[in-house]
């Protein structure tokens, strides 16, 4: 171990292999190494983003953690694509306080009306460059299509390693979700594509999951632990360990090194009083103010941990 960690602080890159044995670490070794690298690749500042749920439920695919899927028997509020104007005021109202924000819809992918009421927003949208969508499978025409309204950057989850993705989604193929963001690379956008964890996948998945976002190149990591909601087909799993989480959060940043890795959702209902060691443990960023259905803390709290660790919160 002593020679794997001489190899990190020099910031080599380590192997699969290696990277597994790092969860056997103890936790003030691994986020030694890890805080560390953030710290050389995104120095004191934090980003912060939200989102809106811009469309809610129904949807047709099968992902068995998603409360939005109609294969699971929830409670989750459904709507159809909002009004144009409640999202340009949710996103300026956001935008006074966080860098980016994100416009998440429910299904497997807008149709063209969809896709054309929001390009004709986006180009009014005098912040148009810190919106980032969430629009599921794209095809050609509608990357160039958000490319003129200018949008410049494409959220899309790979979720879990390609190994283990047959187990929680069965309707598309995680080749399907590697194209969209081959696709968004193609066209110039920035990609955030990360993963769900706690969703009764391996160390080893978690590990794979990360070298694919190292080889994909994504310029931005979130990273998900997911939260047991009534009537998903994955309700009964355990929730993951504070510990647990801070220590994959810091594998992934010894593997990635340089993207933005972001906490999103179950931060406040897994980390409780640890929230704040996500940034000794490599994290740059988080999610506020809640997340698609689930309630989040808001950014005062947030600001105020930021503030108390003398870090500094980017705001574009
Ligand atoms: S994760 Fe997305 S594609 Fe899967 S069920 Fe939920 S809304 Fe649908």
């Amino acid at each position: 171990m002593d020679n794997l960690m001489l190899e990190i602080i020099n910031d080599k890159q380590i192997s699969k292999d290696d990277a597994l044995t790092l969860f056997n670490l103890d936790i003030e070794n691994l986020l030694f190494m890890s805080s560390k690298i953030r710290r050389k690749y995104k120095g004191n500042n934090v980003k912060v983003c939200s989102i809106i749920n811009a469309k809610s439920g129904q949807c047709g695919q099968d992902c068995k953690f998603c409360a939005q899927s109609s294969f699971n028997k929830t409670n989750v509020k459904v709507y159809p694509l909002l009004d144009n104007n409640k999202i340009k005021e949710a996103s300026y109202k956001a935008l006074e306080n966080v860098g980016c924000f994100g416009i998440v819809s429910s299904g497997n992918s807008l149709n063209n009306q969809e896709i054309e009421r929001l390009c004709q927003m986006f180009k009014e949208h005098t912040k148009v460059s810190q919106l980032g969508v969430s629009i599921g499978k794209i095809p050609d025409k509608t990357f160039i299509k958000l490319k003129n309204s200018g949008i410049t950057k494409i959220h899309h989850n790979l979720e879990t390693s390609e190994n283990f993705y047959p187990n929680i989604c069965s309707t598309h193929s995680y080749q399907e979700r590697i194209e969209t963001l081959k696709k968004a690379k193609k066209y110039g956008f920035k990609i955030c594509c990360g993963g769900l964890f706690g969703i009764g996948e391996s160390l080893k998945d978690r590990v794979d999951l990360a070298f694919t976002l190292k080889e994909i190149r994504s310029d931005s990591v979130p990273m998900n632990f997911f939260m047991p909601i009534k009537g998903t087909a994955l309700q009964h799993l355990p929730a993951l360990k504070p510990l647990e989480i801070l220590k994959t959060i810091a594998i992934f940043r010894i593997i990635l090194k340089t993207p933005d890795i972001m906490v999103c959702g179950g931060r406040e209902m897994h980390l409780r009083d640890l929230q704040s060691w996500i940034f000794q443990a490599g994290a740059n960023g988080m999610m506020t103010g809640g997340y698609l259905t689930t309630n989040g803390r808001d950014i005062i709290a947030d600001r105020q941990m930021i503030k108390d660790l003398d870090m500094q919160l980017e705001t574009e």
